[in-house]
């Protein structure tokens, strides 16, 4: 029940049936809570139902439209919105910015594109969340039952104990954490070797989650350790 409550919650609202529950299917799969509405007013009584971490609205709603929700929701919420449009015409990207959305999506998308825009907005707040067996947080996924891990979209192969360092740092993201306690927490405390393991295993670490990607999350903290959050 408490796994239930920590996924990010994603509110679809989409009058188009068929694409309405493709969303909810695929962001279901991907570990999210989805909600849906159909149409504009709709969409607007389920905001005032509870706390959505996303919404994505599309643009060419029955009742109120994409444009009057995203006023409404700006009124009293703060939550990323996500506008779907069917045009690709800059004047209503334009609108759907000045109406208070962060982000804007033209239909046909592909999935991926918009996996990668949603996690980009609940990247902002680090979000992390157990279901399933799995670790979400700043765009990487961990699977404790495979041992897979998953940033942006790209599979990462790891070995035992980098996958154990990596999911030790990410069950405590933004927190710093000293090379001894890692050396407790991933070799136990059987292990009688140097502390600069963790160092070394640090540096395999980086080259396989930062290396191929712009953004750095393994930081070291001079003269006490290492934690994972966004380079500052
Ligand atoms: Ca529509």
């Amino acid at each position: 029940m408490e796994d239930e409550q920590n996924k990010p919650s994603i509110l679809v609202v989409e009058d188009e049936s068929s694409l309405a529950r493709f969303l909810q299917l695929e962001l279901d799969h991907q570990g999210y809570k989805v909600g849906t509405a159909a149409n504009g007013f709709d969409a607007v009584a389920r905001m005032a139902e509870g706390k959505w971490d996303l919404v994505l609205l599309d643009i060419m709603l029955p009742g109120l439209d994409g444009f009057e929700v995203c006023r409404r929701i700006r009124e009293f919420w703060d939550v990323p919105v996500i506008m779907l449009t069917a045009r690709g015409d800059t004047p209503d990207k334009v609108k759907g910015l000045d109406a208070g959305a962060d982000d804007y999506l033209t239909k046909p998308f592909a999935t991926d594109e918009l996996l990668a825009r949603v996690r980009a907005r609940l990247r902002r707040a680090p979000v992390v969340m157990r279901s399933n067996r799995k670790l979400f947080v700043l765009g990487i996924t961990i699977d404790y039952d495979t041992r897979q891990v998953v940033r942006d979209g790209h599979n990462i192969s790891l070995s035992k104990r980098e996958f154990d360092l990596l999911a030790y740092l990410a069950e405590n993201t933004g927190i710093v954490l000293g090379r001894n306690a890692i050396l407790d927490h991933v070799w136990g405390y059987n292990y009688y070797g140097d502390t600069n393991i963790v160092d070394v295993y640090i540096r395999y670490l980086r080259s396989k989650i930062d290396e191929p990607f712009p953004t750095k999350l393994v930081q070291t903290v001079r003269g006490v350790g290492y934690t994972l959050r966004e380079e500052s």
